[in-house]
This record gives C-alpha cells, structure tokens and sequence, in this order.
C-alpha cells in the first residue's frame, strides 16, 4: 500500500502469473506454452523484419495481419480485431461490452484474470458454480439482469470442452448481452465458434497465436464477431495505444497463419502426448478431466496435489497448483514433449510408490 496509489490500486488484487523461475533449468509444465519451437518461416519472417524500418511505426490498423486472419477464417476484415496476446484483448473486451452497473457472468473456476479484469473495470462477478463434475452447466447461464456473459472453451483449468451445439445454446439464452468465447486452447480438438458469427451478433470469440502457434512471446492475439463489436474494440483500443503490434509481431504473426503444415504438425503432436499421458496417469490412479486442451487437469485421491506439485518442483519438474477451493487438490499439467512427459510419469510413479 502506498500513500501515493490511486483507489482503483488500492482495491485490485492483481493477477499471479505461472512462474518463470530462473534459478535452475525447470521441465516446463506450468504455463501451457508449446514444447515446440515456432515455425522456422514465422522465424525468417521476424528475421527479415529486422532493418532499419524499425525506426517507422508499425501500421496502427495491422492490416495485413488483419487481412490474413480473416481471410483465414473465411470472414471479412471487418469482423477482424488483433491486439497483444488475448490478455489485451479481453481488457479491451471488458472495458467495450459490460456495463458496470450489471453482474458479469462467469464460471466460479476459470481463468482467474476475468476476475481481475472484473475488479478493474468496476464489474460485479455473477459466479456460476461448475457442476460436480467440474463442467460448466449450461442451464444457468441464464437469466435477468446480467451484463454479459465470459466463457473460455475448452475451460481452464479444467480443460473441459463445450460442444459447438452447446455454445449456440448459450448464445440463444443471451441474446441481448454480449456473450465472449474465449477459446485460447481450442485447436487442440475443439470446434470454433467462428462459425456461429453469422448468426449472432452478440458473439466474440477470441483466440491466440500463444498455445497452439507456439507463440506465447510474441504476443498476438485476435478477436471475430460482428461489425458493431469490432468498432467497439477499435474505440477501446484507439484510446489506449493505436500501435498495438509492433513491426516484428505484426510479420511474424501472418506467417504463423500461412504455415498451415507446421501447425497441424505440432498440434496433431500435443494431442498424441495428451492422450497417452492421460491414459497412463489413469492406469496409475489419478482422475483425469477429459482434456481438449494442451494440459492435463489431474487429482489423486491417496496424494495431496500440493505434496506432488512440491516434489516435482524440488525434482526439476515444475506444474501448476491452485490453492483455490474444489480444485486445490488438482494439479495442471502442461502437455510437453515426449520425453519431458516421460520424466514427469516416471517421477510421479516414483513418489505415488508405483513401480
Ligand atoms: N485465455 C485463457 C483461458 C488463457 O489460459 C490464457 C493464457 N494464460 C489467455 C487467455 C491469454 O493468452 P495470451 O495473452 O498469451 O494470448
């Protein structure tokens, strides 16, 4: 606390990212980046962007990232917002769409910047509790009064996917809020709202070159939905910073989207390991959600998360835990090369006393 803070700093409760220790070199579990490397021509792209131009600012309207991302989703640029990563445009997002004198719906357990972003924008959360299985039940996100709806697919942490049906249900009961999917993990075996558009006005679906483009230091994300929505992400944008991307973002951005070969290799990759990790971690007792993510959400009823999430860490091996009510017996598991997953198995066997 400082004499010299604002209220509003004074009242957030800031976001706590996965860490990045540096003390030693961890196996990477913890933040659901990619074990792969970016595709070698996203790394000619920022190579060859390199020059002197980067005196010049970068185009304000990204448009040729614009352009490409649209054209890759068969949508028009019109329909098309990029900003710094997902996180950007979720602020953004909150600050265009909810209105502070209503509640935001969102699930009780999900990604915890919403409730951050909720607190800095003035929002009541309406918390939806998951059911007891840990899925989001739809039938109550619904109702009167509420301000606008948040949802990411597949959930996070629970890694929980929701079908392209379900979310047309969702939207069908918020039709007069608007209604964000946040789908940052859905190309790891999910269907994209994108295709829902056309039919709702009310619907923004964001995505992220950070998971499965094996970009999360990049910082590129986007965000579909109508003409009126995209104007409204302008106005928030414009009034923050109109050079959102800068000249490096912005060229190796669009040719992460045109190397199409390379994606479907890494994420055909991260889903094989997924499914075989879960698979095993099943064999050995734990209970596995059934993850359409990059990640594994996984809990043993004979071991406490927080004990293993601890032995990992002082074995190298670094996963996420939450000490957050219901789930504090999980742990999140980032989906890493075979051989990274193998040490994580082979240290788990080891310390649940499984040979
Ligand atoms: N949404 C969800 C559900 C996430 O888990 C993350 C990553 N932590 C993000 C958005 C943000 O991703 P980025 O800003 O890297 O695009």
């Amino acid at each position: 606390m400082s004499k010299y803070w604002s209220p509003l700093t004074a009242s957030l409760e800031p976001y706590v990212p996965g860490e990045q220790p540096k003390d030693k070199r961890y196996i990477k579990l913890n933040t659901n980046e990619s074990p792969y490397p970016p595709s070698a021509k996203v790394l000619e792209a920022i190579n060859g962007a390199v020059n002197e131009d980067l005196r010049l600012y970068p185009d304000p309207n990204c448009e040729a990232l614009i352009e490409a991302a649209s054209a890759y989703y068969g949508l028009s640029p019109e329909q098309t917002f990029v900003g710094n990563g997902s996180d950007e445009i979720l602020a953004f997002a909150f600050a265009a769409f909810f209105d502070p004198k209503k509640p935001l719906m969102f699930a009780d357990i999900t990604y915890s910047f919403y409730k951050v972003y909720a607190k800095f924008y003035g929002l009541e959360p309406q918390l939806i509790s998951l059911d007891d299985e840990l899925g989001i039940p739809l039938d109550q996100f619904h109702g009167d009064g509420h301000g606008g709806v948040i949802i990411p697919n597949p959930n996070a942490p629970t890694a929980e996917l929701l079908s392209l049906e379900a979310i047309r249900t969702l939207l069908e009961q918020n039709r007069d809020v608007v209604v964000v999917i946040d789908e940052a993990y859905i190309d790891f075996g999910g269907e994209s709202a994108i295709a829902l558009i056309g039919d709702y006005d009310n619907l923004l679906v964001i995505q992220t070159l950070s998971k499965s483009r094996a970009l999360a230091g990049l910082r590129v994300g986007f965000a579909f939905g109508s003409p009126e929505l995209i104007d409204g992400l302008n106005r928030i944008k414009n009034s923050f910073n109109s050079y959102t991307l800068d000249r490096l973002a912005l060229r190796g951005a669009v040719a992460a989207l045109q190397d199409e070969e390379y994606f479907k290799q890494i994420t055909d990759k991260v889903i094989a390991t997924r499914e075989r990790v879960a698979e095993q971690l099943r064999g050995l007792g734990f209970r596995v959600t059934n993850s359409k993510a990059n990640f594994l959400f996984i809990s043993h009823d004979d071991f406490a998360a927080k004990d293993l999430f601890l032995a990992l860490r002082e074995r190298g091996v670094l996963v996420r835990y939450f000490a957050q009510p219901r789930i504090d017996n999980y742990l999140r598991v980032s989906i890493g090369t075979d051989d990274e997953m193998d040490t994580f198995l082979k240290l788990t066997k080891e310390m649940i006393g499984h040979s």
